[in-house]
């Protein structure tokens, strides 16, 4: 059995947009594709994990994401990272969904796929359900980010993050992960 990061895309991956979909809008947040390629290296699945509502709210379509996560890819690629799935969650908050985190069926599903223990792995994101989603599949940590929507949940729903390691970004988190296994 493998151990995975699962990470969160918007305001983790990349700097938010509001329903990013278009390619040209897309920027890393600063050290990401480092902090992967270091996750990586230290022998962990990278596994993405977002909810893409604006698909459900008819914003922009699948194609528009596969386009998006294309050049996410391609932008990775000169470093040697490269993602183990991409998994999203296209139902509006509204819809019933088994997988829009705070669900863990994202997470499950690339359990089942790719022989992930989900209990040696971790979940990054910048918003309280992918906390939660990390909890609910029974992920060994969730960390906050404070990129994105991370500075204002952890001003705004402390009393809700059961403890939750709270790191600056991504980058902060890798470190925090790679030092947790006793690896750095
Ligand atoms: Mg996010």
């Amino acid at each position: 059995m493998k151990k995975a990061v699962f990470i969160d895309r918007d305001g983790t991956i990349n700097v938010e947009r509001h329903y990013l979909h278009k390619p040209e809008e897309f920027d890393f947040i600063p050290g990401v594709p480092e902090a992967l390629r270091c996750l990586q290296d230290a022998g962990f699945l990278l596994v993405v994990v977002t909810n893409q509502a604006g698909i459900g709210r008819g914003y922009y379509t699948e194609d528009d994401m596969e386009r998006l996560h294309e050049h996410m890819k391609q932008l990775l690629a000169p470093h040697g990272v490269s993602f183990t799935g991409i998994y999203h969650a296209p139902e509006a908050p509204h819809q019933p969904s088994e997988r829009r985190k705070p669900a863990p069926g994202m997470l499950l599903d690339a359990h089942r796929h790719h022989g992930i223990d989900l209990g040696r792995s971790y979940m990054v994101g910048d918003k309280r359900i992918d906390l939660e989603a990390g909890w609910n599949a029974g992920c060994k940590t969730s960390l906050l980010v404070r990129t994105g929507y991370g500075r204002e949940v952890e001003q705004k729903e402390a009393d809700q993050l059961n403890g939750a390691p709270i790191v600056d970004d991504l980058a902060a988190a890798a470190a925090w992960i790679l030092k947790n296994e006793g690896l750095r």
